[in-house]
């Protein structure tokens, strides 16, 4: 899942989410995104969002943990196609908390 802060300053905050599949999800399991998606944003003062499905060939994989910045390339060309900005620069480095299995 992606999720996009839209700061708007006057009208509080906009929270983009996006659902990234390479398959279409069962009703069910589609209800226990949106769920999820309240539970991390619903309590959130002054916020409101909303979901949109992204479809996507195939699943994410790979190279862990010696290709960190694989999962840069990825997030840009998601964020490419709905024209957001692209993510901060990044290096390995920046995985390390995240690479400790
Ligand atoms: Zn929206």
């Amino acid at each position: 899942m992606l999720y996009l802060d839209q700061r708007r300053p006057h009208a509080g905050n906009h929270i983009d989410v996006c659902l990234i599949s390479h398959f279409e999800l069962s009703e069910e399991s589609y209800e226990d995104v949106l769920s999820f998606n309240n539970d991390m944003l619903g309590f959130k003062p002054n916020c409101s969002y909303c979901m949109d499905t992204m479809s996507v060939e195939e699943e994410f994989e790979f190279d862990f943990p010696r290709d960190m910045l694989a999962i840069q390339r990825y997030v840009d060309n998601l964020l490419n196609r709905i024209q957001a900005n692209k993510l901060p620069a990044m290096t390995e480095k920046d995985f390390n908390y995240l690479s400790q299995a």
